[in-house]
């Protein structure tokens, strides 16, 4: 995308350039040529403005006390490892790899 629009940039300004070079005094044929500068300006600018990509990362603290289980699946009860985890809202999901069940991992009640 980056190179195609590089190329497009490249030849408008060029074409800006021919307008500008053999305007002969012209006021319409200098108005296009600095148009078509603009534009070839704009096309190099306008991808670099964009707002670069924000990874947020969200973790889950376990309390020291935590006692590790093999997590499955509540629907067919397969194995899920740390992939198959994922948080929505805040709140952490697990997805099924076999069966594709989606489920909100719940803490056990401590009484
Ligand atoms: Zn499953």
């Amino acid at each position: 995308m980056r190179i195609a629009s590089t190329l497009l940039a490249v030849a408008t300004g060029l074409l800006g350039l021919v307008f500008l070079v053999g305007s002969q005094g012209q006021v319409h044929r200098i108005a296009v040529g600095g148009v078509l500068l603009a534009a070839a300006l704009a096309l190099v600018a306008l991808p670099r403005l964009r707002p670069r990509r924000v990874e947020v990362v969200q973790r889950i603290d376990l309390p020291p006390e935590t006692a590790l289980k093999s997590l499955v699946c509540s629907s067919c009860g397969a194995p899920l490892s740390g992939p198959d985890l994922l948080v929505k809202a805040g709140t952490p999901w697990a997805r099924c790899p076999h069966c594709g069940a989606e489920f909100e991992i719940q803490e056990a009640p401590r009484w």
